[in-house]
């Protein structure tokens, strides 16, 4: 079949589809589980699924049992799955990935779909934005057995609109083994000295749309030879991950081609020359907002010359660092990481040499949210301290879920008093790190937490999230996310939007009003680090830092190698400029839990 594809979120989607079909049939609650089981191992796979499934290895993965196994291989087979297309009828595609994305339930979107004769999601968004739609809906009182109310109709323009945001863009996470293996072909051709990932996913964004790279050849080192140059860009496509070469940009110094790549999103490569390397890769960094007003301090300086920044010779002789620096150097700038080029004032800074110092991977001394298979995690627990070891932490809480939370296999009393017993064990047994009994206790309802306060005043650390019945209005919801940080047991508030990408808009929310309260309340907000969550974003990130909150950078892990992504965390930290006295999880563990008491006392 085509190989045009981005199997695993492809794929992944599909499965989580399905499983979401399924949980709508409430009896049938077992496949919906294991559904989401493999949609996340799938999801999660460190690689091509697909090459996974063509080695033979595919049935070994957790949670690919017979049935499932069965439904993948003829995904692959055929592209298509049958089961599926025989739920989801005549529908498009985009319209049962918008299912899940608006949490409105598969029947009232099949009927909206009907009642506005949509073709498209283009559609549904011109719809929904046109004036009466309100009063169209509404009207149709036999939409359903209770009508759509406002609430609902408010988020489905929220999540037609988060679907709008996000289409083309492809997770960071998710692309970087697909960037190594291309970073290793680089290496083997002979002419090229130097490749080097530029744009968007050196500014690490979340979310990209492309890739962009920024090559130098060995026969550019003296001078740019133009003729070799395009030579190369057109041997490019021989690469293995190039499909075609669909546009050549060339420009005195460099040359540019953008290739469609086998994963589904395009690649732009710029072949430049020792002496243009600096300014290539600035320019590629981007964003075009930040290099706009470096350009107005270039020209303050007399060194714009209408097109380009222009480098004083003295300058150059910073080049060898390979960077950029010997740019923002010559113009007197502080040096700008990749992560702050957004135009948020990081100009204003460096010029006063007052940038923050961004918060670094090593500063990270624990993740404070991994689930483990006592909940719905599939990860081998010497496994986990192995590895946590390897990312050198002190601590590790293992933070399973509380009883409401059916599909997240959460834990009843009994089976909580037995972890409890478990952990201790544990505790006891492990000399490299220090284990935590943690929770990610469901907010069930304003002022309702999932477990009474006689487990909860036993937990090491307490993590309040939601992940029901969120569809209620935004004052509730609200209330609800503020009772949780106002209870003295919850330290902080995990994945505080629910958004997951390409699956979930962000829950109706009044974030201000939260992250005031959390700072009030002395408590953290999470920067969740899994790669389609990534929740908060640096915008709200950057708030909770501008209101004196604090946020704990954890992966909610389920499989080992999510521990991995709390890089991913870091990078949404830095680009928000948090530093490392921003994070709590960068503290000792006695500072930790001294925090925790502290906060603990904090009560309105
Ligand atoms: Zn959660
Ligand atoms: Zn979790």
């Amino acid at each position: 079949m085509d190989k045009n594809q981005i199997y695993n979120l492809k794929l992944a989607t599909t499965l989580a589809n399905l499983a979401e079909i399924y949980k709508q049939k409430s009896e049938d609650t077992k496949a919906a589980i294991d559904l989401n089981v493999a949609a996340r191992t799938v999801r999660d796979y460190p690689g091509n699924i697909f090459d996974a499934y063509n080695r033979g290895f595919l049935a070994s993965l957790p949670g690919i049992d017979e049935t499932v196994y069965e439904i993948i291989e003829e995904f692959f087979e055929t592209g298509r799955i049958k089961l599926y297309d025989g739920i989801r009828g005549q529908y498009p595609d985009e319209l049962i990935k918008f299912i899940r994305i608006s949490g409105l339930g598969k029947k009232r979107m099949f009927k909206l779909y009907e009642l506005l004769d949509l073709k498209s999601m283009s559609d549904l968004r011109q719809k929904v934005h046109e004036t009466g739609i309100y009063k169209l809906i509404l009207e149709q009182t036999s939409f359903d057995k209770e009508p759509i109310n406002e609430i609902q109709i408010k988020r489905l323009i929220d999540s037609v609109d988060y679907y709008y945001c996000i289409e083309g863009l492809t997770p960071r996470g998710f692309l970087d083994f697909f960037v190594e293996s291309v970073m290793n072909e680089f290496g083997r051709i002979k002419e090229v000295k130097r490749a080097v990932v530029t744009g968007s996913m050196r500014r690490k964004k979340s979310f990209v749309r492309d890739i962009d790279i920024l090559l130098l050849p060995e026969f550019n080192i003296d001078k740019y030879d133009s003729k070799k140059s395009e030579l190369l860009l057109k041997k490019l496509c021989n690469l293995s991950f190039v499909n075609e070469l669909t546009a050549i940009n060339s420009k005195p110094g460099n040359i540019s081609g953008r290739f469609k790549t086998n994963l589904g999103l395009d690649m732009e490569i710029i072949i430049t020359y020792a002496k243009g390397w600096p300014l290539d890769l600035f320019y590629s960094t981007g964003s075009k907002e930040h290099v706009k007003r470096v350009e107005e301090i270039a020209m303050q300086r007399g060194l714009f010359n209408g097109i380009s920044i222009q480098l004083k010779p003295e300058a150059m002789a910073g080049l060898e660092d390979n960077s950029d620096a010997l740019i923002y150097k010559m113009l007197d700038l502080q040096y700008i990481p990749p992560e702050l080029r957004e135009n948020n004032n990081e100009i204003e800074l460096a010029l006063n040499k007052r940038l923050p110092e961004l918060i670094k991977l090593e500063d990270i001394k624990g993740d404070l949210h991994v689930h483990s298979l006592w909940s719905d995690g599939i990860i081998d627990f010497i496994e986990m301290v192995t590895k946590a070891k390897v990312l050198g932490y002190e601590y590790l809480a293992i933070s399973d879920h509380s009883i409401s939370n059916l599909y997240g296999k959460g834990l009843n009393e009994e089976r909580i008093i037995e972890k409890f017993e478990y952990i201790k064990y544990l505790k006891a047994k492990t000399k490299v790190l220090k284990i935590l009994m943690g929770v990610e206790v469901d907010i069930k309802s304003v002022g309702k937490l999932d477990y009474g306060e006689h487990i909860l005043e036993q937990m090491d650390i307490v993590l309040g999230s939601m992940h029901s019945n969120y569809t209620n209005s935004c004052e509730e919801n609200t209330a609800r996310v503020i009772s949780a940080i106002e209870n003295s047991f919850v330290s902080i508030i995990a994945h505080p939007t629910g958004v997951v990408f390409g699956a979930r808009a962000p829950y109706l929310l009044d974030m201000e009003k939260i992250i005031e309260a959390a700072a009030a309340h002395g408590k953290a907000l999470e920067i969740n680090s899994y790669f389609v969550r990534l929740d908060l974003d640096e915008n709200y990130s950057r708030k909770v830092k501008e209101s004196g909150g604090k946020i704990a950078i954890n992966t909610d892990s389920h499989r080992l190698n999510n521990l991995d992504m709390i890089k991913l965390g870091v990078d949404v930290a830095r680009r928000a400029g948090l530093e490392k006295e921003d994070v709590i999880n960068t503290m000792s563990l006695d500072e930790l839990m001294d925090w925790k008491q502290k906060t603990a006392r904090n009560k309105k």
